[in-house]
């Protein structure tokens, strides 16, 4: 123990219980606020070590620790982790026997516990507010504290009705912590929560040893195969993909190609996925094949890549998936495979959901962003940190830094691709245009006499995939949308307008193949 932990009641504990030197970022001004009774809203990244930022606050304080948190799943192992060092730990959660649940009552009635991790809507039962009523309660932690917001990625409708924490238990501090959040939501959760009056703790959400690198996509099983097999061989990652039935067929190729892939989607049954998950977490080098199901809370601190197959919906999306890599610190990649057909898949899907005009255009920004990111002539971290309303600079360690995408003035391709779609009327989809512009004869070309066309054949010089990332950049920038009541067909929007009359100066990204990467130092 150091001199200085002794008087330091917090440091003590982290040293003597927890076994760490010194806190990490704002663990310590957390700890300290929280510890003498204050509110706080904690945003950090995962992997951060935002868990002892009330764990140790419960500890310092009379009385238990309440925890609510989503992942029932993961509060077995969180009750086991600290019972193995020594912190009185209990879950009360619909997994458990009866007898189990009163045990727990009874142990949180009696102040023999420190820290009881409960379900939000278990916690919302009469039951269990008659419990906390009658017991001493150091602090509320709410974990994941983004499910409190409708436009987040994982709303829980229970978590809307914590308000009631703060109204029956005006005294109890609390905590909300989440590893995402953009301003917005961040302000959603204050305000739901009622913590407008709480200090917020912001931390850095960069993850200097995460590489960046989105690359075009080809043939993604084949791009992944050869990304793991080049960069990664017989190293644990994360291999995400958009549905079900892709994650199975992909894990699938990568077992027949000689990789210890296992799959996860929420479609399988509960024993088979919680095996592949305790697989993941306990053996070397497992690749785990899944959808976004997989991965909330999961501690797994030598994941070295996680590989996007198919585009997430929103940075925020992207930056806590990629975040589930390098938890240790240590070099990690995050590697996407993107194409034009993820942006025309996700633009379908907004339009397609059933959800109001709200959400769809908030959804449709968020991909926008995304597509930002993915289109970028800049460094990915900076776009990255940006949208978290993070300045800085260019990191050294993303695809753009380490081999900058050449740009040119693309304003005639553009006029080209825009004139194109205008010429066959808006009513055709991208392969179609693409074969126009090209003077490619295809039956369909022939029927509808588009080689009949001033623009048919304008583009000849230029490749298929070379207009589609022309295209896709088209999309990107806001000139052409895609229109799912018109089966897909690209349509001009009146940002068109100036560059098609040349007014408009457009800056592309050049058409590379993909590109080996480097293995060198992280910078520090
Ligand atoms: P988060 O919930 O923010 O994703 P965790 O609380 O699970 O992060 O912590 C991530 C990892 O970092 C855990 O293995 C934890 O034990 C470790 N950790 C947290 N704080 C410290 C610290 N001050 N020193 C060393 N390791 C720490
Ligand atoms: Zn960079």
């Amino acid at each position: 123990m150091s001199s200085q932990a002794i008087h330091d009641p917090a440091l003590h504990i982290l040293q003597t219980v927890f076994g760490y030197p010194s806190f990490r970022g704002q663990q310590a001004d957390i700890v300290n606020h929280v510890a003498r009774g204050g509110d706080a809203l904690v945003l950090m990244p995962t992997g951060g070590g935002k868990s002892l930022c009330y764990q140790i606050p419960a500890m310092l304080r009379d009385g238990v620790g309440v925890v609510v948190s989503p992942l029932i799943a993961l509060m077995q192992d969180q009750v086991d982790a600290l019972a193995e060092v020594g912190v009185r730990a209990a879950f009360l959660n619909s997994t458990q026997s009866f007898d189990e649940a009163m045990r727990t009552e009874r142990r949180v009635r009696n102040g023999e516990l420190d820290l009881v991790y409960v379900a939000p809507e278990r916690l919302m039962t009469p039951r269990c507010l008659d419990l906390l009523d009658a017991s001493k309660i150091a602090l509320f932690a709410i974990d994941e504290a983004h499910c409190v917001s409708q436009w987040g990625h994982d709303f829980r409708p229970e978590y809307i009705r914590l308000s009631i924490l703060h109204e029956r238990f005006p005294n109890v501090p609390r905590i909300a912590l989440t590893a995402t959040a953009d301003p917005q939501t961040r302000a959603e959760i204050a305000h739901r929560l009622q913590l407008d009056d709480a200090l917020q703790f912001v931390s850095s959400f960069d993850r200097p040893n995460i590489r960046y690198q989105i690359v075009e996509k080809t043939n993604a099983r084949k791009q992944v195969l050869d990304f793991i097999n080049e960069e990664h061989p017989g190293e644990a990652g994360v291999v995400y993909c958009l549905s079900r039935k892709k994650v199975e067929e992909t894990a699938e190729f990568l077992q027949s190609q000689g990789i210890n892939a296992l799959p996860y989607h929420a479609g399988m049954d509960m024993s088979a996925r919680t095996a592949n998950q305790a697989r993941f977490l306990r053996e070397d080098a497992i690749v785990m094949v899944a959808t976004i199901a997989f991965g909330m809370g999961i501690d797994k601190p030598d994941v070295r890549f996680v590989a996007h197959l198919d585009l997430p919906k929103s940075i925020e999306g992207y930056y806590q998936e990629t975040g589930r890599g390098g938890r240790d610190g240590a070099p990690a990649d995050a590697w996407m495979a993107y194409g034009l057909q993820d942006v025309v898949q996700q633009r379908r899907m907004i339009d397609e959901s059933e959800a109001d005009d709200t959400f769809k255009r908030i959804q449709g920004a968020k991909l926008d962003a995304m597509l930002g990111l993915c289109e970028t002539l800049n460094c990915r971290r900076v776009r990255l940190l940006d949208y978290f309303g993070q300045p800085s600079g260019p990191c050294g360690n993303c695809d753009v830094c380490l081999s900058p995408p050449v740009s040119f003035d693309g304003s005639i391709p553009m006029q080209k691709l825009l004139s194109a779609i205008y010429r066959v009327e808006q009513r055709f989809g991208a392969g179609h245009v693409i074969d126009v512009l090209r003077g490619a004869s295809s039956d369909k070309v022939k029927q509808w006499r588009h080689d009949k066309l001033t623009t048919f054949g304008i583009g000849s010089e230029t490749g298929e995939q070379e207009w589609r990332a022309i295209l896709r950049q088209a999309i990107a920038l806001g000139f052409v949308l895609v229109d799912h009541d018109a089966y897909g067909s690209l349509k001009l929007t009146d940002e068109a307008r100036p560059v098609l009359r040349g007014e408009r100066k457009v800056q592309l990204r050049q058409y590379q193949k993909p590109v080996k990467k480097r293995r060198e130092a992280v910078k520090p």
